[in-house]
């Protein structure tokens, strides 16, 4: 890991990015309003216009569209409905970044308890 007071590289970049991104979904509403959704719709199609890193922002443009039509395909409600829903897309989304870097693929039905809850062991309480 880099040091504390340098600019930020691309790993440190994503890794402080996911923090966000994953605890945003952690602390998503279970019922959002109208506006809660189109704010976080809007949130995740700006991502790929403004991330600082080209390569990245390009690809995670097309996964974002490449998960649109999954969803589309497989009927699945809109994926900003509620937290458990969100959790999981982020999570599905991250996966594909990890997929694409031949990193391992986390467990997408423990999101919450990495990102919101802690583990069941008690170790982050
Ligand atoms: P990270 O992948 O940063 O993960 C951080 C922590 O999140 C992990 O320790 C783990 O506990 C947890 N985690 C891992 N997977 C999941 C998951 N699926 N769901 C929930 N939690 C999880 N890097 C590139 O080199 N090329 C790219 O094209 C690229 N595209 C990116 C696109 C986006 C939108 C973002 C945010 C980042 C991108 N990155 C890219 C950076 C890359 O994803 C990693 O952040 C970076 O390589 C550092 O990886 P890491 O192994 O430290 O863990």
């Amino acid at each position: 890991h880099q040091r504390e007071d340098c600019p930020l590289d691309k790993d440190e970049l994503g890794r402080s990015t996911w923090k966000l991104l994953h605890t945003i979904a952690a602390t998503y509403s279970d019922k959002p309003s109208q506006e809660d959704q189109s704010n976080m719709e809007q949130f995740i199609r700006l991502i790929p216009k403004v991330y600082p890193c080209e390569i990245c922002a390009n690809d995670f443009a097309e996964m974002l569209v490449l998960l649109l039509i999954i969803d589309v395909l497989t009927y699945h409600p809109p994926n900003i409905s509620s937290q458990k829903s969100f959790a999981k897309w982020m999570c599905e989304a991250h996966n594909m970044v990890n997929r694409k870097l031949e990193k391992p693929l986390f467990d997408c039905s423990k999101v919450n308890e990495r990102w919101r809850d802690g583990w069941t062991d008690g170790h982050c309480d």
